[in-house]
């Protein structure tokens, strides 16, 4: 793969919103992508393998519970902050995002909100520090849009809980130590459970054969009578509205990360297009690719202008989950639209390993998919405005 150029496109000077330690947050995780993730991301992406030697790098750069306290183990940043990191990642690669996003949003993020103070002081320090690696199980099966119809159960049996049922496309599945798991009671309440590798009866087997995502390892999650000691309830919050508030968190970075994959993108096809020259002429020179280079900025400019604006409300604590819904849609079809255009421009070298546009592009062709659909954004939307759910 070609030496990461990169340089950042900042066209209404955004920067000038952000304060110093945001700056200085967002280069340290720039610097670090440059140097750790650039050099070995098209290796792992084409073998399809997570490289798990960036767990270190990734948890010292803040990317694992950005802004859960420093008491336990997080960096206590404030949700920009947290977007920065997320941004910076994807720029990399979206499945090394993916991975620190469930870390922090999936996992971290439910312990620390609806756990108990045993379980915050148990886990959340060691997945701070990458010693401990964790992954969420809300998708089944039959169950993927729709999770508030799971089948998964844990049912009381004495001095522990027996949990059965079985999660598809879990991130960071076959190497997760802990899984952050949804299950109903025998009342059908939802509930979050901390199941712990070596459990009897639980196991992890990988998904292959898939063309996105390819440098993050995805698998199910089999419970088959697992005991699930009665301390690794998470009792705070229960309903869908528990995993629910981890996917506002999820999202949002996710609308940040996507302008991360979008400016490297933009940032590859512009420097392409000055640099090859066709009719004597640099490509850049003529009106079709300019049009393409205007539109991606104007979009990546926007998109960068609702991510900071919803990072501000959630500082505030004011933004609403249809808020997120909304830049999550947009700022993912953003950067798939920029990634078809990008890719255009390079002719063919665009669909090869030599430039990341086209590994960005079957990426976000999951990032579209994960964390709720394209399709169920616009319907949270379309509820929020009309106050009429058009789901079923
Ligand atoms: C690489 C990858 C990683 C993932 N990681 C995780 C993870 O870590 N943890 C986890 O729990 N899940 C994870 N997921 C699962 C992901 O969240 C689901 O794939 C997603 O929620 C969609 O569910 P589904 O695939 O079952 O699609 P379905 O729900 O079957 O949807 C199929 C299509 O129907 C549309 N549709 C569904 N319902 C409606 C409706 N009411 N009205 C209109 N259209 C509708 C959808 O928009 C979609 O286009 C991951 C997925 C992928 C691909």
């Amino acid at each position: 793969m070609k030496a990461d150029q990169f340089q950042s496109p900042d066209y209404y000077n955004l920067d000038d919103l952000l304060s110093d330690e945001h700056k200085m947050v967002r280069d340290a995780a720039r610097e670090w992508v440059k140097r750790e993730v650039s050099p070995i991301i098209e290796e792992a992406a084409q073998k399809a393998e997570f490289p798990k030697q960036i767990i270190n790098g990734l948890a010292e750069i803040g990317a694992f519970g950005p802004y859960i306290p420093e008491e336990y183990g997080g960096a206590g940043l404030d949700q920009i902050s947290y977007g920065l990191i997320m941004q910076e990642i994807e720029r990399g690669d979206s499945g090394v995002r993916s991975t620190a996003s469930v870390q922090s949003s999936l996992v971290m993020y439910p312990i620390f909100k609806y756990g108990t103070e045993e379980q915050k002081k148990k886990y959340l320090p060691k997945l701070a520090s990458g010693e401990m690696m964790g992954c969420f199980g809300l998708t089944e099966p039959d169950h993927g849009s729709n999770p508030s119809g799971m089948t998964t159960t844990f049912k009381d049996n004495g001095d522990h809980y027996l949990l059965n049922g079985a999660k598809m496309w879990i991130s960071n599945a076959p190497f997760a130590d802990i899984a952050v798991v949804w299950a109903k009671n025998e009342e059908g309440r939802i509930y979050g459970l901390i199941v712990e590798r070596g459990m009897e009866g639980f196991t992890t087997p990988e998904t292959h054969n898939k063309w996105s995502l390819r440098a993050s390892a995805t698998g199910e999650l089999v419970f088959n009578n697992v005991k699930v000691p009665k301390e690794n309830l998470m009792p705070e919050k229960s309903g869908l509205g528990a995993p629910l508030g981890c996917l506002d968190s999820a999202r949002y970075g996710i609308a940040w990360g996507a302008i991360g994959a979008a400016m490297d993108c933009y940032d590859t096809a512009l420097r392409y297009a000055k640099e090859r020259e066709q009719f004597g002429k640099p490509i850049a020179s003529f009106q079709l690719q300019q049009k393409k280079l205007a539109e991606m900025i104007t979009e990546i400019t926007k998109a960068q202008l609702l991510a900071w604006r919803l990072g501000v409300m959630r500082n505030e604590g004011t933004a609403t989950s249809a808020q997120i819904s909304m830049a999550k849609r947009n700022n993912v079809e953003m950067a798939i639209n920029i990634a078809r255009e990008a890719r255009q421009i390079l002719g063919g070298m665009g669909i090869t390993g030599e430039y990341s546009i086209m590994r960005h592009s079957m990426n976000l062709e999951s990032v579209i998919t994960y964390e709720g659909t394209h399709d169920i954004h616009l319907l949270i939307t379309g509820a929020d405005i009309t106050g009429i759910p058009a789901f079923q």
